[in-house]
């Protein structure tokens, strides 16, 4: 034990040593493992550990993927972390689980004693301590109030998404594995609007090959059916780094070499996954999505590739979009939309570039916001950009399952909303109840705000959320 403890420490002294901050960081990763390691060889029973025995709010500096999904669900009420923006990948995570979450809360909390009361808001991020026993109480209805919300639209979960005046809206589910996609089907999705392909690349020492990914896809094609699969291509860089890709140290990695960037700088691991989804795509209802797409050249490229391995596989043409993430694409969606079959607006991204503010940083999460109108007419744009052409857009952000941003995404005439799964009963719920004419009204008005407070404030009013 000792001789573990020892190596997992010189081996993070090296990894904290290297000159770039992101493999820097993973020392914490190295370290993480060996306690994890330490703990199974001494016979400690980590979920005891980490577990309470009482409903709890977790309250940390960080909260690493693997912490997050080993707490147990039925006893942890909600995640309080210091570090992360609210569309950090942590974030993301928390909500796949069905979790509120709250994130780049004040490091004060880190003092709490362990025990103490508390009332945590996911709706608007606030974080009540030692609550009194009014407000403790109004806290317990509207707590119950959600839960029963969340059952009734359960139970409704598989009757279409169609607006009081007979709109149809397309609701489907963001997925990073063979198991999202089972709970998107659980949860009424009508299809797979994001299937986030990075978690068959991370955590490893070497790239997948051809056939362990085509595996994958297939397996998740025939999952789903005749329903619409979007899998995106690979989409690492910027905060997801792969320690077999050699990469140049860069100041600036969110707008370095990701998503797009790299794969067509690296064209063999590019073809390699174009390769393995193409010969998956008979299996079931297979389309293709390019991430972090900026200039109407790199989407040229990727279709020649794509179009040449049609060619040579003999595979019939499948549909194939791009990501809107990047404003010059947005400004731009009309002359993309006379190329691309359609556009899923990633607003994670769109936010952080259209506002500067890394998405991750602490400081600047409350001041993050999708509903900022400066995005809404950027995604207003892309919207009429695609329907100029007859094509399709949809959101695949985590704005797309914000109640008070559905109603407005509606009025803008978004197609299809692609949500995190347990949300999906919920936003197929809130649809029914709304009728498009207003919404048309409200999104007019949006648009015409100064701020993110202003729209949000606006929608509350108009429809007494
Ligand atoms: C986005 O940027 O909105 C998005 C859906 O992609 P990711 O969160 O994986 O960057
Ligand atoms: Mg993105």
């Amino acid at each position: 034990m000792r001789a573990w403890k020892e190596t997992i420490e010189d081996n993070a002294i090296v990894v904290a040593a290297l000159n770039d901050p992101i493999l820097s960081a993973r020392a914490d990763d190295l370290r993480d493992v060996g306690r994890r390691v330490l703990k199974i060889m001494l016979g400690i029973d980590d979920k005891n550990n980490l577990m309470p025995d009482t409903p709890t709010v977790i309250v940390a500096r960080e909260l690493s993927p693997s912490d997050t999904v080993s707490f147990n669900q039925d006893l942890v009420l909600g995640f309080c972390i210091v570090n992360g923006g609210p569309t950090s990948h942590t974030a993301i995570l928390a909500k796949a689980l069905g979790l509120p979450a709250i994130v780049g809360v004040d490091e004060s909390v880190l003092g709490l004693e362990s025990g103490t009361t508390v009332i945590m808001s996911g709706n608007d991020g606030t974080l009540t301590i030692s609550p009194s026993s009014d407000e403790l109480k109004f806290a317990e209805q509207t707590r119950n109030q959600g839960l029963e919300q969340r059952r009734t639209a359960l139970e409704q979960a598989n009757a279409p998404a169609i607006t009081a005046d007979g709109h149809h809206v397309e609701v489907v589910g963001n997925a990073g594995s063979l198991a999202d996609a089972e709970k998107a089907l659980k949860m009424g999705a009508a299809g797979i609007g994001l299937l986030r392909t990075e978690f068959l690349f991370l955590e490893r020492t070497t790239a997948p090959t051809e056939d362990e990914q085509f595996d994958v896809y297939r397996s998740i094609a025939e999952t789903m059916g005749k329903l619409p699969v979007i899998v995106r291509t690979l989409d690492v860089g910027g905060d997801k780094p792969l320690p077999y890709i050699e990469m140049q140290h860069e100041d600036n990695p969110f707008l370095g070499e990701r998503g797009i960037r790299l794969c067509l700088n690296r064209p063999e691991l590019f073809r390699q996954q174009l390769r393995a989804i193409l010969r998956a795509a008979p299996h079931g209802n297979l389309r293709i999505m390019f991430p972090m797409v900026g200039d109407i050249d790199e989407w040229r490229q990727a279709r020649a590739i794509l179009d040449e391995l049609h060619q040579t596989l003999n595979i019939p043409r499948i549909e194939a979009g791009i990501m809107i993430e990047v404003p010059s694409a947005a400004l731009m969606a009309d002359v993309f939309a006379r190329e691309v079959d359609f556009f899923s607006i990633g607003t994670n991204d769109l936010t952080q570039y259209t506002l500067a503010m890394d998405r991750m940083h602490p400081a600047l999460a409350h001041k993050q916001d999708g509903l900022h109108p400066a995005v809404l007419r950027l995604i207003a744009q892309t919207i009429n950009g695609a329907h100029k052409h007859g094509k399709w857009a949809g959101i695949c952000g985590e704005l797309g399952s914000d109640p008070y941003a559905i109603p407005v995404l509606i009025g803008l005439g978004i197609d299809e909303l692609s949500v995190n799964t347990p949300s999906v009963p919920l936003v197929k719920a809130q649809i029914r109840g709304l009728k498009v004419p207003e919404l048309q009204d409200l999104a007019r008005q949006a648009l015409e705000c100064s701020t993110a407070q202003e729209v949000r404030k606006l929608v509350k009013n108009q429809l007494s959320l």
